[in-house]
C-alpha cells in the first residue's frame, strides 16, 4: 500500500462526525462550550488562512437568530483531542427548523442525545432519536444536569429504555447528587473521577458501592455492536456546566466513536476509505457574506481525500466542476481547505449549480441516497405588494427555495406561488429573508390547502389524473408532481380513487 494511502486512511480513521440531539434547554450549547474548550481548536489543512471574524460556539449572523436567540443556522465546529479530529454539526435549536436538522442528521456518524436529568426524554428529544434510527445511526446518551435535583439514575436508564425502545448500558455511574454531585466512576476502567478528594467513610462512597452492586447485577453491558447498529446506547452521567463527565464523554467518542460509515447510492454502498473521493452536498445557504452573492453548499466527504484545485463530476447535471475554493467552517471562521478526509465537512462556493442532495464524485456514476424532503405541514400562498418586483420574486424564490428555506410549489392551473413549511418560523425567516437580501416586502395569504404529497405512476395514469385535478396539482422545485389536497379527508379520498398512484409524504433527493 503506497504511503499516502495509508496516510489518507489513518486520517478517516481519525475522523469523529457528530451531532449533539436534544430538547430545548437540556444543555447543548453548554456542553458544546465544554467539549470545544476540552479539544484544541485547530486548523486542518497546513496551508490555511482565516477569514472572517472570531470563533464562535453559536451561529448567530442571522439578524432573526439575534432577535429570538435561537440557532438557525447548521455550522460546523471541529476540534482535536485525545488524537481524533472532531466535526461536530450544529443543529438548530428551534423545533420549527426540522427539516434542517434532518439533513444535517444524514451526515453524521453518531450523535449524543443530552438530557436533561430532571425532566427525561422530551417531545423533541424523541423525535430527533427517531430520525437517528431510521439511519441506524449510533447515540451515545448524556444525562445532564445531575448537579440539581434529579430522577433517580435507575429510573432515567428506564425511562431511555422504554420510550425509545433502546437498550441502554451504563458507562459511568454518578457519585453524589444534585449539591453533593462531585463526579463519576467509570464502569469499565472501573476508575473515580472526581472534583475533590473523598475520604474513605464519605456517605457518597457507600451509596456508590451498594449502587454498583445493583448496576453491575442488573443492568446489560456495553456491547460494540449493538452499539454500532444504533440498538444500544452507552449512558453517561454528568454537568456540562459544571464539567463533569465531559472527558468521559469525549474518550468515549474517541476509544468506540463510530469513524466515518459507509453510505449508500443508488447502486452500491460506498466505503469511506475507498481512494476516490466522493461528497455529497446535504445543505446550502445563501447569502452568508452580505458583500457576495455566491452560495455556499455544505458538502460531507463521504470518501478518500479531498484536494483543493480538483476537477470533479456534478452527477446530477453531469458537468464538471473544479474545485477552487473549498472551505472549513468553524461557525463564523471560514478558512480555504487546502485538503480534507471524508468524514470532513466543507463549505463550497458556487452560484446556484450544486443543490441539496447533490453527488459530487472524481468520475464515477453516483448517485447518494437518503437526503430527504419532507412534506411540508403548512401552506401558504405569497402575497406581493409591489407588482413591479413579480420577476425578481420568482428569483428570489427560487434561489431560497433551492437552498431549503421553503418548499416552493408552482400550481399548475398558473395561479401565484404557494411555499411550504414545516414550521411557522420558516416563513418568518422566509420574509425577513427577502426583505433584507431581495428588497420584495411580502405577505402570506392563506390556501384552499393543507396538504402535499408527491404523486407518481406511470405515465398514462398519471396524464389522466393531472387532467382531472390541474386546480390541485402544482410542480416542486424539480419539476415534480404534488397533490395538493384541502384536509386529510381529501387526501385519503383522492388515494383511495387512485389506487395505481402513489402518494407520499417524503421525497429523497439526490
Ligand atoms: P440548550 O438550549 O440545550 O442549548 O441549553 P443551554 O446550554 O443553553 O442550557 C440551558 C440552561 O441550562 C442554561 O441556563 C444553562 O446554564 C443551564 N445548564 C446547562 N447545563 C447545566 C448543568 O449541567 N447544570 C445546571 N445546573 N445547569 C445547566
Amino acid at each position: 500500500m503506497s504511503d499516502s494511502v495509508e496516510q489518507m486512511r489513518t486520517e478517516i480513521a481519525r475522523r469523529r462526525t457528530f451531532a449533539i440531539i436534544s430538547h430545548p434547554d437540556a444543555g447543548k450549547t453548554t456542553l458544546t462550550e465544554r467539549l470545544l474548550r476540552a479539544g484544541g481548536a485547530i486548523q486542518l489543512a497546513g496551508n490555511v488562512r482565516a477569514k472572517g471574524e472570531r470563533r464562535r460556539t453559536r451561529s448567530d449572523w442571522m439578524g432573526i437568530e439575534r432577535e429570538r436567540g435561537i440557532s438557525v443556522v447548521t455550522s460546523v465546529m471541529t476540534f482535536e483531542y485525545g488524537g481524533c479530529i472532531f466535526n461536530l454539526l450544529d443543529t438548530p435549536g428551534h423545533e420549527d427548523f426540522s427539516e434542517d436538522t434532518y439533513r444535517t442528521l444524514t451526515a453524521v456518524d453518531s450523535a449524543v442525545m443530552v438530557i436533561d436529568a430532571a425532566k427525561g426524554i422530551e417531545e423533541r428529544t424523541r423525535k430527533l432519536f427517531e430520525i437517528c434510527r431510521l439511519r441506524d445511526i449510533p447515540i451515545i446518551t448524556f444525562i445532564n444536569k445531575m448537579d440539581r435535583e434529579a430522577q433517580d439514575p435507575f429510573a432515567l436508564l428506564d425511562e431511555v429504555g422504554s420510550t425509545l425502545a433502546l437498550d441502554t448500558a451504563p458507562a459511568t455511574w454518578p457519585v453524589g447528587r444534585a449539591a453533593t454531585f462531585v463526579g463519576t466512576y467509570d464502569l469499565r476502567a472501573r476508575e473515580m473521577h472526581l472534583t475533590q478528594e473523598l475520604a474513605q467513610s464519605d456517605p457518597r462512597l457507600q451509596a456508590l458501592g451498594e449502587e454498583l452492586e445493583l448496576v453491575q447485577g442488573a443492568l446489560p453491558e456495553f456491547d460494540r455492536e449493538s452499539f454500532d447498529a444504533g440498538a444500544l446506547t452507552p449512558v453517561f452521567f454528568g454537568s456540562a456546566m459544571r464539567e463533569i463527565g465531559v472527558l468521559d464523554l469525549l474518550d468515549a467518542l474517541v476509544s468506540f466513536g463510530p469513524p466515518p460509515r459507509a453510505q449508500a447510492t443508488e447502486t452500491r454502498e460506498v466505503k469511506a476509505d475507498e481512494a476516490a473521493m466522493t461528497a455529497l452536498v446535504f445543505k446550502i445557504q445563501a447569502n452568508m457574506d452580505p458583500n457576495h452573492r455566491d452560495r455556499m453548499a455544505f458538502a460531507r466527504i463521504c470518501s478518500g481525500r479531498l484536494q483543493r484545485g480538483m476537477r470533479l463530476r456534478h452527477v446530477r447535471t453531469g458537468k464538471q466542476f473544479a474545485l477552487h475554493t473549498p472551505q472549513f467552517f468553524f461557525a463564523r471562521d471560514r478558512q480555504l481547505a487546502e485538503e480534507a478526509f471524508a468524514g470532513d465537512v466543507v463549505g463550497i462556493p458556487n452560484h446556484g449549480t450544486l443543490r441539496i442532495g447533490d453527488t459530487l464524485t472524481e468520475s464515477e456514476d453516483l448517485r447518494f441516497t437518503g437526503v430527504p424532503h419532507f412534506a411540508p405541514e403548512i401552506l401558504r400562498r405569497v402575497r406581493l405588494d409591489d407588482a413591479m418586483k413579480a420577476k425578481k420574486l420568482r428569483q428570489a424564490l427560487t434561489e431560497l427555495a433551492e437552498e431549503g428555506v421553503v418548499q416552493l410549489f408552482r400550481p399548475q392551473d398558473g395561479a401565484p406561488p404557494i411555499v411550504g413549511v414545516v414550521g411557522t418560523l420558516q416563513l418568518d425567516v422566509l420574509q425577513a429573508r427577502l426583505a433584507g437580501e431581495y428588497g420584495v416586502a411580502i405577505g402570506f395569504e392563506s390556501t384552499p390547502f393543507s396538504l402535499a404529497r408527491w404523486v407518481s405512476g406511470d405515465r398514462g395514469r398519471m396524464e389522466a389524473f393531472i387532467a382531472g385535478n390541474r386546480s390541485a396539482l402544482a410542480d416542486d422545485l424539480d419539476g415534480d408532481p404534488v397533490f395538493l389536497a384541502s384536509s386529510a379527508f381529501m387526501m385519503r379520498r383522492t388515494a383511495e380513487a387512485n389506487p395505481q398512484l402513489t402518494f407520499v409524504d417524503i421525497k429523497q433527493i439526490g
